[in-house]
């Protein structure tokens, strides 16, 4: 039986780190839905579209392609838009500062959302964001909830970035986890919050192995109940 594995929680929190493990270890699909905010307010930027103006969203998003490829050298799916591979170029810091404002955008939710639900069709997917088990797959037959405390969160993503840029200060990064934690867990539609039947996890105090081991005995416990 395949599953739908459902991985929500704040930012910096590990989710696609646990979310890859779990795919590659389950030879699940793994999707990052982040990525999806992410290459839409890429195009928005490069494009000059006025996100404030329902009817130019609507139009831009008319225009916009997205596609996961698996590569086969990194081993990961990466993020296409419109045939160019942004996978790297969304991790920016200038399109973090953007991306919850633009993800908080109705039109552009039901773009997103529509996208994801297709892609998990035939189940064996493991998805990550921040509505994925309460609103893209609300009957998901696993579904985790990852928080960590903020300084450390600050730290790891920290580190992330400052690899691809020294410029980076930790500040900028503590003020930008800040901000999108909140609006996040604050806008209208399909704000952040924990599922119900949502399975907490806090990475804190846990090395990758440990979240690693504790994620995959929930999911053997789903996979060994009668259907
Ligand atoms: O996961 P990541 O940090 O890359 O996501 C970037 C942003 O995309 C989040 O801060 C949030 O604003 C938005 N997002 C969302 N819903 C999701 C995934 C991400 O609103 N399911």
């Amino acid at each position: 039986m395949a599953i739908i594995i459902t991985i929500d929680g704040w930012s910096a929190c590990g989710k696609s780190t646990l979310a890859k493990q779990l795919a590659k270890k389950l030879g699940y699909l793994y999707i990052d839905s982040g990525a999806m905010y992410r290459a839409i307010t890429l195009y928005f930027l490069r494009n000059h579209v006025d996100w404030t103006e329902a009817k130019e969203v609507k139009q831009a998003l008319k225009n916009v392609t997205i596609e996961f490829n698996f590569n086969d050298k990194t081993q990961q799916s990466e993020i296409y838009l419109n045939g160019e591979n942004v996978e790297y170029v969304i991790r920016d810091l200038v399109i973090a500062e953007k991306v919850s404002d633009v993800a908080a955008i109705k039109e552009v939710r039901k773009f997103a959302v529509a996208r994801q639900q297709k892609l998990g069709e035939k189940k064996g997917i493991v998805m990550d964001g921040r509505d994925i088990g309460t609103t893209v797959f609300p009957k998901a037959e696993l579904k985790i909830f990852m928080v960590a405390d903020g300084p450390v969160r600050v730290e790891r993503r920290f580190k992330e970035l400052f690899e691809k840029n020294p410029n980076v200060t930790i500040e900028e990064i503590k003020t930008n986890l800040e901000m999108r934690d909140y609006i996040d867990s604050h806008r209208e539609v399909s704000p952040l919050r924990k599922a119900d039947d949502a399975i907490e996890l806090d990475n804190t105090h846990l090395t990758e192995k440990e979240q690693f081991d504790f994620a995959l005995q929930l999911v053997r416990k789903v996979l060994k109940r009668p259907e």
